[in-house]
C-alpha cells in the first residue's frame, strides 16, 4: 500500500503503518486537548495506540492460524478503521476459512476477559466513550477490545463475520455462490447501517460505504478467479507486442510506447531470449532521471515468473497477485522461447469478453487448437 511507514518486522510479517494513521492520532490529541487541557490529550494519544496494538494482536491472530494451514502473510497495514493483512492467499476450504476468520477476534475476546478480570470491572457504556473517556484506562481498552470483537463479527465484507457467513454458506454451496450470497447479505447490512448513519452518526455512515464496497470488490475477486480456473494461458495471453533488445535507450522505449501504447514491452537479448520487462510507470519514472539515452536495461524488471500455454489462467492470476507482484507472467513453449505475455490488463479484458457473471467453462483444460479433437 502506498504511503504507508515501514515499522518493522514480527515473525516473518512487515508491520506498516499507513500516513492517514497519524492524521487520527492528531486528530484525538487535538479534540481531547481541547476538552481537557494537555493531559488529557496525551492520554488519548496512548489510549488509540494500545487500541492498534491490541488491532494488531487481531491480526497476529489470523496470521498464525492462516500459517498453521500454509498460507504466509508478506505484511499487515495499520490504518485508521484498523488493521489489513495480506495473505497470500485465502483458504478455500470453509474449515480452513472459518477457523482464519475467527482466530483474530478470538484474540480480542481473550484480551476483553483478561483485562475485566485484571480490574475487576464490568463491561459499561460509560466506559465505551473510548478515546475521549475518563476512568480507568485498562478498563475501557477491555471494552473497546469487546466493541472490536463485534465489529468484526458484523456479518459483512471485508469484516472477518463476512468470512465466516461465507465459510458457513461454503458447507451447503460452491465458494463463488457462497461469496455471492454473503456480499448480498453483506451489502444488506452496509444499507442498514447507513440509515441508522443517516440519523446522526457520521462515522457509521462512513463504514456503511466501506463495508458496501469492501463486499462488492470480493464479490468480483472471486467471479475473477472462477473464470480463470476454467480457461488456460494460452488462449489469455497477448500475442502482438513490440519487444524492445536489451540494448535500448529509454528514448527507444518511449518512441515504442507512443507507437503501440503497450502497458510492457518484454526486453530480449540477441539469442531471442526474455530478459525482463519493462512497465510504462517505470519508463516514465526513469526517463525523468536517466534521460532519454538512460539503458532499458536498468529500468526493466529482470526476472518475472514463467508458466506455459495449458496451464490454468488461473495459475498466472495467481503469480500476479502475490508478492513481488510482477507486472507480468510470461507464457513460454517447450524451447523456453516466449510466446506471449500476460498481465492484469490482459486478465481484465478475458473478464469482459467472458462476463464475469456467465458460468466459467468446466473440464480439463487443453492446450490451444486441440479444441476439435474432444
Ligand atoms: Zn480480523
Amino acid at each position: 500500500m502506498t504511503w504507508s511507514i515501514p515499522l518493522g518486522r514480527v515473525a516473518g510479517t512487515a508491520i506498516r503503518v499507513h500516513v492517514t494513521f497519524f492524521l487520527l492520532l492528531l486528530w484525538v490529541a487535538m479534540v481531547a486537548g481541547a476538552q481537557g487541557g494537555p493531559d488529557a490529550a496525551w492520554q488519548g494519544v496512548v489510549f488509540i495506540l494500545l487500541v492498534f496494538v491490541c488491532v494488531v494482536l487481531h491480526e497476529f491472530g489470523h496470521i498464525l492460524m492462516a500459517r498453521h494451514f500454509g498460507v504466509s502473510t508478506s505484511d499487515i497495514t495499520l490504518l485508521p478503521i484498523g488493521g489489513v493483512a495480506r495473505l497470500a492467499r485465502m483458504p478455500e476450504n470453509p474449515t480452513q476459512e472459518l477457523l482464519v476468520a475467527l482466530a483474530g477476534p478470538a484474540v480480542n475476546l481473550v484480551i476483553a476477559l483478561v483485562l475485566f478480570a485484571a480490574t475487576g470491572t464490568r463491561p459499561s457504556l460509560a466506559a465505551a466513550a473510548g478515546a475521549f473517556g475518563t476512568g480507568n484506562l485498562v478498563a475501557r481498552l477491555a471494552t473497546v477490545n469487546l466493541f472490536l470483537l463485534l465489529f468484526n463479527l458484523l456479518p459483512a465484507f471485508p469484516m472477518d463475520g463476512g468470512r465466516v457467513l461465507r465459510a458457513l454458506l461454503g458447507y451447503r454451496m460452491s465458494f463463488v455462490h457462497a461469496t455471492q450470497v454473503a456480499a448480498s447479505i453483506g451489502q444488506g447490512v452496509a444499507i442498514g447501517l447507513g440509515f441508522l448513519g443517516l440519523l446522526g452518526n457520521p462515522i457509521l455512515l462512513f463504514i456503511a460505504l466501506f463495508v458496501y464496497l469492501g463486499a462488492a470488490a470480493e464479490s468480483h475477486m472471486v467471479q475473477l478467479r472462477q473464470v480463470a480456473q476454467g480457461l488456460i494461458a494460452g488462449e489469455s495471453m497477448m500475442t502482438r507486442y513490440q519487444a524492445l533488445p536489451l540494448s535500448a535507450t529509454l528514448g527507444d522505449a518511449a518512441d515504442a510506447l507512443v507507437r503501440t501504447a503497450q502497458p510492457v514491452f518484454p526486453v530480449m537479448d540477441g539469442q531471442e531470449r526474455l530478459r525482463g520487462v519493462l512497465t510504462q510507470s517505470a519508463l516514465v519514472a526513469r526517463l525523468h532521471v536517466d534521460g532519454p539515452d538512460g539503458a532499458v536495461a536498468d529500468a526493466m524488471v529482470p526476472a518475472i515468473p514463467a508458466i506455459h500455454p495449458y496451464q490454468p489462467l488461473s495459475e498466472a492470476l495467481r503469480l500476479l497477485q502475490e508478492p513481488p507482484n510482477p507486472p507480468a507472467v510470461a507464457v513460454v513453449g517447450p524451447d523456453d522461447r516466449l510466446m506471449g505475455l500476460i498481465t492484469a490488463d490482459t486478465i481484465g479484458e478475458v473478464m469482459l469478453t467472458h462476463g464475469v457473471n456467465n458460468r466459467p467453462p468446466v473440464g480439463p483444460a487443453r492446450p490451444p487448437g486441440d479444441r476439435a479433437a474432444a
